[in-house]
């Protein structure tokens, strides 16, 4: 089950587990343009909605007999807004936005997976971001960075919960050219090449990943080969941890 896989880190991941093998059912607010293939099923539905969350836990159950992952990635971006940057009002409403999407949307997968989850021994991986450690440089508002970072609190504690039947990660990546919105639907990465450039000149490795560079770390995650690593976050972001 992957969330915001229409687009992007999540289409990638789809696209990586469905050629690796996996079967997989997707929610995302936006039907893809590929449409239903082979080994993947779509649910379109906003995931701040229990029900839509419940749904897909259905049709992985239903279409391919159980759930073993869980990928919590759809997201939405602040656009960079500072505490006096807008009136308290637009404040409250971006903060608000960002935080139901981007930590109560994940909380309501990981509550619709995780029965499913522990039958099957399976994991979680969350996306989260450079800003769930960084708060300046690298384009992220105070909404996002407080979204982040309470994701990254979300996936600790529930390592914490679900152990020893579920087992519980995240990726946080550095800037990679998605089409990652705003709340007011404005393309965070509208001009590539200015975007491109910053987040080359900000970390020590001098990289701009793609989504398809980053795809295969959940992979690993939910393989056996991370069977000890729960609670554990994996970062491709071209080194910021020393910069
Ligand atoms: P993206 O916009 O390309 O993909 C996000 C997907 O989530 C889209 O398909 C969108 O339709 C879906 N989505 C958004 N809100 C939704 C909702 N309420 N209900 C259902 N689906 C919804 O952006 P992306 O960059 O691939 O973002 C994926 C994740 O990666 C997000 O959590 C984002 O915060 C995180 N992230 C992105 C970057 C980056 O530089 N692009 C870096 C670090 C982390």
């Amino acid at each position: 089950m992957v969330t915001g896989g229409a687009s992007g880190i999540g289409h990638a991941v789809v696209a990586d587990l469905a050629a690796h093998g996996y079967r997989v059912a997707v929610l995302d607010r936006e039907a893809p343009a590929d449409g239903d293939a082979d080994r993947v099923r779509w649910v379109v539905g906003d995931v701040r909605d229990p029900d839509a969350n419940d749904r897909v836990v259905d049709v992985a159950l239903s279409s391919f007999g159980g759930l073993d992952l869980f990928v919590g990635n759809a997201g939405v971006h602040d656009g960079g807004i500072g505490v006096r940057d807008v009136g308290g009002a637009e404040l409250a409403e971006v903060t608000r936005y960002v935080l139901d999407v981007d930590v109560v949307g994940y909380l309501l997968g990981a509550r619709a997976a995780a029965e499913a989850l522990a039958d099957s021994g399976g994991s979680m991986v969350f996306t989260l971001s450079d800003a769930a450690y960084l708060v300046r440089g690298n384009g992220a508002g105070i909404a996002y960075a407080a979204a982040k970072h309470a994701a990254l609190g979300m996936v600790r504690h529930l390592a914490a919960d679900l152990a020893p039947a579920v087992r519980v990660n995240a990726v946080a990546p550095g800037g990679i050219v998605t089409g990652l919105r705003t709340a007011g639907g404005r393309q965070v990465f509208a001009d590539a090449d200015e975007i491109t450039a910053t987040v080359r000149a900000f970390n020590p490795l001098g990289v701009v990943l793609c989504a398809e560079q980053v795809a295969p770390l959940y992979r690993f995650l939910a393989s056996p080969a991370a069977a000890g690593m729960t609670g554990e976050v994996l970062r491709p972001d071209g080194g910021l941890t020393v910069r």
